[in-house]
């Protein structure tokens, strides 16, 4: 079974600072898995290293329904490359008949509980997590902080 997973977790450099979050657990199993490695930021367009985002009046759902966007720290829009990226990456999962994806938390594209939006709760989820959810993907968060169970 294919399984789509956040670049930045297999140590790839793709995040907005250039860094990554590799965790060893999942570079242990990557042989065993199909791994389809994807970060939603670039597949949008956006470069490498590049300002971070935050989703404003609501979370990823919501930016999905086109009721909220995504505001850089510049104060520019880049809404529209969270979309395309998040678009991108549902497509690679209907090519690959991926039904899950390893994500990265934290994330405003690839978190469930990502603090990077305005909710009630203070969390939600990140764009890309909220397509692929919406289109029936089951997501697993993976924080490289804590422990992984995968
Ligand atoms: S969390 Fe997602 S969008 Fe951010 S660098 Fe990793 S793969 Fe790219």
């Amino acid at each position: 079974m294919s399984v789509l997973i956040s670049s930045c977790l297999l140590g790839i450099g793709c995040r907005y600072d250039g860094s990554h979050s590799r965790v060893e657990e999942i570079i242990k199993k990557a042989q065993e898995m199909h791994l389809i490695p994807i970060c939603p930021e670039q597949l949008g367009g956006l470069p490498t290293p590049r300002a971070p985002s935050s989703i404003v009046k609501g979370d990823g759902k919501a930016v999905v329904a086109g009721h909220a966007k995504v505001i850089n720290s510049l104060g520019e829009d880049v809404t529209g490359a969270f979309m395309k990226g998040a678009r991108e990456t549902l497509k690679l999962a209907k090519i690959a008949g991926a039904e899950k994806a390893i994500l990265k938390s934290n994330s405003p594209s690839c978190g469930l509980n990502t603090p990077y939006c305005e909710t009630d709760t203070g969390y939600g989820l990140g764009v890309t997590a909220a397509l692929l959810l919406s289109a029936g993907i089951e997501v697993i968060e993976i924080d490289p902080e804590g422990k992984v169970r995968i």
